[in-house]
């Protein structure tokens, strides 16, 4: 903080996207403020494995490595997956990927959100004082804020104002700072809810991602470290209603039925939780000495498992840019060095986000014809190995 009570940059929202920001910007000399309005979940080894999981990409491993917390996440509970599968309940033709023809031992991780948030906020803790100065305040929610030519004011709903030359929107989906910056978005709605739950299988996952298009939607299953698989299945929003109302048993056969029956039967359920889908595109990321990052700025559908790693990516390319302006002008808020960072991430986040759409369209198809051409596809897919490269570096987030 300088003389005049003003931090660099005061970061809102620490979800795991706002969490690695706020982390990323103290280890490299920033005063940073985090304000959340809930208090970070607690994780403890002995709990049941919480409903939401993400599959982390390796850019993100490498990003999370880096920040000092990856070591901490796969001692305390990650499930690296080293084969995914992807396949049509309409047509024939099936994609698969092995880490061991990249020559890698996994191609990405499933790990728990509130274990990513745990490390984030405890490496947070223990950094106070270090490098950087980090401010956590929370519980704490915002009111309003003031985006002046020089400096933010950020106003807290108990009265408290906290003043900086950055502020970073990391508030989400629904995102009030976005709101209140009167920028606008760009939505799909896909009539659609994701419904999560951790299921046994009669046999083993082999420590692969599998997936399966079907009229109305995918459904994964991911792999966990305790041999159970975590399911993303989406569904129409009525058909997500009835889904939920079924007992278990009734629940684990039609599951079973929708999956194939490739791990065989499905012998356990947890308690099922469902999401609402929509892709949302912020229609810019910067405005003055403010910046939109993670899903405030985009939000996907999470038929590819992407969103996260698209916030991740947000995070390291605005460590750079900040960096390069401090050390240039001493300012992270200026308006070059946002301008930067919106120019290189929302075009990718774009391209990213409209993809997933046009698939989640394709194979949402139950034409015999595009099933077919879904079919050629997917099978052409598995036998081109320089197409199959490509796709693995793109979700690997090395393109
Ligand atoms: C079913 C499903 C499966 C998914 N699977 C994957 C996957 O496999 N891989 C992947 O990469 N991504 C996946 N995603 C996407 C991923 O979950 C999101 O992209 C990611 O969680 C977004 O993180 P975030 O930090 O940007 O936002 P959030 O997690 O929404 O965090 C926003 C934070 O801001 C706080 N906040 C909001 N307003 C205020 C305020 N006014 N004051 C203070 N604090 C505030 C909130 O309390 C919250 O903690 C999936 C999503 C869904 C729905």
């Amino acid at each position: 903080m300088n003389r005049r009570g003003e931090l660099d940059v005061i970061v809102v929202g620490a979800g795991v996207v706002g969490a690695a920001t706020a982390l990323a910007l103290v280890q490299e000399g920033f005063d940073v403020a985090l304000i959340e309005a809930r208090p970070p979940p607690e994780w403890n080894a002995q709990d049941e494995v919480d409903p939401r999981v993400v599959a982390l990409a390796p850019d993100a491993m490498f990003l999370l490595d880096e920040l000092g917390v990856w070591s901490q996440i796969t001692a305390a509970r990650a499930c690296g997956f080293r084969r995914m599968r992807v396949w049509d309940a309409l047509a024939a033709g099936e994609l698969a990927f092995d880490a061991a023809e990249r020559g890698e031992s996994a191609l990405g991780w499933i790990v728990e959100n509130h274990l990513l948030q745990h490390v984030l906020w405890k490496a947070l803790s223990e950094s106070a004082g270090r490098s950087g100065a980090v401010r956590l305040v929370c519980p704490a929610e915002v009111s309003s804020i003031e985006n002046g030519s020089e400096i933010v004011t950020v106003n807290l709903a108990d009265g408290t104002r906290l003043r900086s030359r950055l502020l970073v929107a990391a508030d989400g989906v629904s995102s009030p700072i976005r709101s209140q910056l009167g920028i606008g978005t760009r939505d799909r709605d896909y009539g659609q809810r994701a419904i999560v739950c951790h299921v046994g299988t009669d046999r083993p996952h082999e420590s692969t991602a599998w997936q399966r298009f079907q009229p109305g939607g995918p459904l994964a299953l991911l792999p966990l470290q305790d041999g159970r698989c975590s399911i993303v299945w989406s569904v129409q929003t009525n058909e997500a209603a009835r889904l939920l109302a079924l007992d278990d048993v009734q629940f684990q056969a039609e599951l079973g039925c929708a999956f194939d029956f490739r791990l065989g039967a499905i012998i356990s359920t947890t308690q099922r939780f469902a999401f609402p889908l929509k892709m949302r595109l912020a229609e810019r990321y910067v405005e003055r000495r403010t910046v939109l990052i993670g899903d405030a700025a985009h939000a996907v559908h999470p038929l590819a498992g992407q969103g996260l790693n698209l916030g991740l990516r947000d995070v390291r390319n605005l460590r750079s840019q900040l960096l390069r302006g401090k050390s240039r002008e001493g300012d992270p808020g200026a308006a070059h060095v946002l301008r930067r960072y919106e120019r290189e991430r929302r075009s990718e986040n774009a391209v990213a986000a409209n993809t997933f759409s046009v698939i989640e369209r394709v194979f949402n198809s139950e034409s015999t014809v595009i099933a077919g051409l879904r079919g050629i596809a997917l099978g052409l897919a598995n036998r081109l190995p320089t197409f199959k490269r490509v796709l693995g570096d793109s979700a690997a987030g090395r393109l």
